[in-house]
């Protein structure tokens, strides 16, 4: 059995107890890595030498000394490519390292590799990488999801054993769902963003895809925590959110199942893998009760107008002046911006800056975007409501499971409504995080379905127990997919 297949804590006893070494294991991985990326194709690049390095001067007593963790190419890596999988940033290498990545480092981590997302993290497949889409580990033919889709299939296919992602709307959480991994989409202001390419910088939040609760758990241990260099992180006392895992039952917790997370047009044996969780959840102790978030139905036109306002104005920096690609031969200075804009993004982020700077121009700004910001408050508040009643919520990730590769086509409208139960929690800044829960059957394979549990804001431990406790109820976060390796 190759080492890349051990749990996170059994390769951490490993290095311990010196049965085998970070270097051994990085080796381990990197023979899995290269013999699945000509299917899987989560990666973009990764730097063998400097990863090694790294392994030979591990701490393995640090809490995550020794390990590798895969990183979105949408986080700074200090000297690394960061294209958040675009051509506008092709050939753009970061000049420090994000905060998490500092944090990551100074637990002993060793950020590995970049993985693939959709461009400039839009999307909800990994089709709209700039480079080339990443397939999923459980049917090379269908899409892993996104837009951290690279994250999560790495994690699934055992390739890395924890990966970073950014969750907007959804990011982490719906890839994981889609690949049967674990993602966690922290509340707004836990983790810092100073050094993740923004998209919509009041919704976006870095989160750890593993393939367990508890190996996201020691992951946000570490890249949790105040940052100066983030005016929206939050100074908290640190906590340790491994220290509450481990519970049997849910008894005494009261979840909230909404009303209009179980809607028509959801693909029906999700629906039955969600329900027949939540059925477990109730024989582990839980109470189950009935809840109302009555403005769901406004959070994917009140997010598509939010986050495309905000991400209008974030990316007016890719002008070819600071960063990555710059049309050639300009005739003047305006010729080089609308140029290097028009050669470097590609459609649907194009599309997103038309919507964003449409929403925030005069004669439009109060009709849409401050209209879609009271909404928001509207839906924070059902959130606020739910949460004087119940400890967390639970519901389905996704509507579907996944689709083949360019089976969605064009249909652009589908496409956003397909991030219906995962966006709300970002316009309300609470924690969300996915597990697997079970698989649907088309023909011979089998498609993870994702169980989505959401916290009040910054109630992160509670969350993590809840669902540590439903995983290891059941054994579906242990399944791998079935790919073949030499
Ligand atoms: N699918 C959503 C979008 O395309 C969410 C993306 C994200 O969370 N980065 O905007």
């Amino acid at each position: 059995m190759s080492l890349a297949t051990l749990s996170l804590s059994e390769v951490q006893s490993g290095f311990r107890s010196g049965a085998f070494s970070p270097v051994e294991y990085l080796e381990a991985l990197e023979a899995r890595i290269a013999a699945l990326e000509p299917t899987v194709g989560a990666f973009l690049s990764r730097d063998l030498a400097p990863a090694r390095a790294a392994a030979q001067a591990a701490d393995v007593h640090l809490p995550l000394g020794g390990i590798p963790v895969g990183i979105k190419d949408a986080i700074s890596v200090r000297g690394e490519t960061c294209s958040c999988a675009s051509k506008v940033l092709a050939g753009y290498r970061a000049p420090y390292d994000a905060t998490v990545i500092a944090r990551l480092r100074a637990a002993g981590a060793i950020p590995f590799g970049r993985l693939n997302m959709d461009e400039l993290a839009m999307g909800s497949s990994t089709e709209n990488s700039a480079w080339h889409p990443t397939r999923n580990p459980w049917d090379v033919t269908r899409i892993p999801g996104g837009s951290s889709g690279g994250s999560a299939a790495s994690v699934a296919a055992r390739e890395i054993p924890v990966a970073l992602g950014s969750d907007t709307g959804g990011s982490i959480r719906q890839p994981a769902a889609l690949c049967g991994c674990v993602g966690v989409k922290p509340s707004y202001g836990r983790v810092s963003r100073y050094g993740l390419g923004a998209f919509a910088s009041s919704l976006d939040q870095i989160g750890p895809l593993a393939r367990s609760v508890r190996d996201c758990a020691a992951v946000l241990n570490v890249i949790a925590g105040h940052d100066p260099r983030d005016s929206t992180s939050l100074d908290l006392e640190p906590e340790d959110f491994l220290a509450g895992l481990g519970r049997d039952d849910l008894k005494g917790v009261r979840l909230g199942k909404p009303k209009e997370y179980f809607i028509d047009g959801m693909d029906a044996r999700v629906r039955n893998a969600v329900e027949a969780a939540i059925r477990r959840c109730e024989e582990l102790g839980a109470e189950i009760v009935e809840i109302s978030l009555p403005h769901t139905e406004y959070a994917v036109s009140t997010y598509y107008i939010l986050s495309t306002a905000e991400a209008s104005a974030n990316l007016a920096r890719l002008d070819g002046i600071r960063y990555g690609h710059r049309a050639q031969n300009p005739a003047n200075l305006l010729d080089l911006y609308e140029r290097t804009r028009a050669e470097g993004f590609g459609n649907e982020v194009k599309r997103r800056i038309i919507l964003g700077t449409h929403v925030l121009s005069s004669g439009y700004y109060d009709a849409y975007y401050l209209r879609a910001q009271k909404v928001r408050t509207l839906i924070r508040r059902d959130f606020e409501a739910a949460f004087a009643s119940v400890d967390a919520i639970v519901c389905p990730t996704s509507p579907e499971a996944a689709l083949r590769l360019g089976e969605r086509g064009q249909d652009l409208l589908k496409t956003y409504l397909a991030d219906i139960f995962t966006i709300a929690a970002n316009l309300a800044g609470i924690c969300g995080l996915s597990v697997p829960c079970g698989f649907i059957e088309e023909g011979s394979v089998r498609l993870p379905v994702g169980l989505q549990f959401l916290g009040r804001a910054l109630d992160e431990a509670k969350l993590l127990r809840i669902a540590d406790t439903y995983e290891r109820a059941e054994a579906w976060s242990s399944q791998a997919p079935p790919l073949e390796t030499p």
